[in-house]
């Protein structure tokens, strides 16, 4: 598989991807990226929210697309947010959105996964691929392969750990061996870490973005919030 290892993650390592866990309002964006933008090469923000319990936020949906493109206005930062759909891509790429990432619960599904690379057919932006839920690695490079057959050339996985039946410390265990088997399948493809979805509260980011340090990774993804605990998503990692 050909992989062009652009120079959005090789600037200057660790490549850092920021932002809240989801898109709230304008004044929550702005006032996120001002505060960020001095360490943070892309801000991340989720406009379409997969989540498990239909009664959670599911996101502000296409109206925080203008908010996306503001901060790319106002701050040094590239943009970059979750899609799930054909229509998602389709918005995101008119709307001039830098970057975008297919989450843990599209991966999953090799219908979703082809939509999604049939819609970004011809298009030349970075896409990051998360890891499905499940530790499942043929799911996750399966997805990787096919946007590699729709021409795009600019593709990095995202390690967001593996859901998991024993208890643990980590909301997602990170089973580090996987991702490692990944970087042997697909070894110049970039590699980020999401120490936020991997940890599940802010006191393992540390720890957990270092090893990935160690380990040759990339970047980082790390969800950040101005004020954590009124977060309307994933508020106690933030
Ligand atoms: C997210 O990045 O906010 C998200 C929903 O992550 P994941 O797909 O890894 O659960
Ligand atoms: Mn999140």
């Amino acid at each position: 598989m050909e992989v062009v290892k652009n120079n959005f993650f090789t600037k200057n390592k660790p490549y850092v991807i920021a932002g809240p866990c989801s898109a709230e309002s304008e004044g929550q964006m702005l006032k996120t990226a001002f505060s960020i933008q001095e360490f943070t090469d892309v801000f991340r923000a989720g406009l379409w929210k997969p989540r498990t319990n239909p009664m959670s936020f599911e996101g502000v949906g296409e109206k925080g697309v203008q908010w996306l493109q503001k901060v790319k206005d106002e701050t040094s930062m590239k943009v970059a947010t979750e899609i799930a759909t054909a229509r998602h891509v389709e918005i995101c790429l008119s709307a001039d959105i830098d970057m975008l990432w297919i989450g843990a619960r599209t991966t999953v599904n090799p219908f979703y996964v082809q939509e999604i690379a049939s819609a970004l057919k011809g298009v030349d932006i970075p896409v990051l691929v998360k890891n499905p839920i499940h530790p499942e690695l043929g799911l996750w490079l399966g997805a990787i392969e096919r946007l590699s057959k729709s021409g795009i050339k600019k593709i990095a996985a995202v390690h967001r750990g593996f859901y998991s039946h024993t208890k643990s410390a980590y909301r997602n265990d990170p089973k580090w061996e996987l991702p490692i088997r990944l970087k042997e399948e697909f070894n110049d493809m970039p590699i980020i870490c999401d120490s936020s979805h991997i940890a599940g509260n802010p006191f393992l980011i540390k720890e957990i973005s270092q090893t990935s340090i160690d380990l040759n990774f990339d970047g980082l993804m790390i969800e950040t919030h101005i004020h954590p605990k009124n977060a309307l998503s994933d508020s106690y990692q933030q």
